[in-house]
């Protein structure tokens, strides 16, 4: 019985399954402290930690949509109406974080998943997958950010990156002409 890819990992298809479904998990993960009883905001799950909890076990393309979720939600959890009592992240032992640290902690944790979950992207899925589970994901966190009052102003910041980005791109291919140089 021939085999369609010799490979030691799940197929593609699956991976991707499962980054979207660990992407759909990881935007609200951060907040089962709630249940937990870790105290609101707690660093262990407003962190990159069940990212790479799951690295650890070589849960890669889990681990990938986790953080990719988890980002997302740090993201808009960096925009609480003021940054006090509820709003702090709580460190194990050492207690609630003060404002400037708590905006720090996370959005630095935000960035780090945001990279982590890219990187894993690049390196776990096809080109042709990556487009379909990055739209996916974009989907859900912009349903996400939509609702979330702390989203609006996540959704402000990525769209003037966004533009950023593609007008600096469209300048560099005008400046770069294939055919002729330019003085
Ligand atoms: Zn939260």
């Amino acid at each position: 019985m021939p085999s369609p890819e010799p490979s030691a990992t799940s197929p593609p298809a699956v991976a991707a399954l499962v980054s979207l479904v660990a992407l759909a998990v990881g935007l609200t993960l951060p907040d089962v402290d709630l249940r937990l009883g870790l105290g609101h905001r707690s660093a262990l799950t407003h962190s990159l930690l069940p990212a790479l909890l799951l690295l650890a076990w070589r849960q890669r393309a889990a681990a990938c949509g986790i953080a990719a979720g988890i980002a997302v939600h740090l993201a808009a959890d960096c925009f609480p109406r003021r940054m006090t009592g509820y709003a702090t992240v709580k460190l194990p032992l050492f207690g609630a974080l003060p404002p400037l640290e708590s905006y720090a902690w996370l959005a630095l944790n935000a960035a780090a998943a945001l990279l982590l979950a890219a990187w894993w992207a690049r390196r776990l899925h096809a080109p042709a997958a990556r487009a379909l589970v990055g739209l996916a994901a974009l989907a859900a966190a912009l349903r996400y950010l939509w609702h979330d009052p702390g989203g609006w102003p996540v959704l402000a910041l990525a769209g003037g990156v966004a533009f950023a980005v593609v007008r600096g791109k469209r300048r560099s291919l005008f400046r770069h002409p294939p055919d002729r140089e330019e003085h």
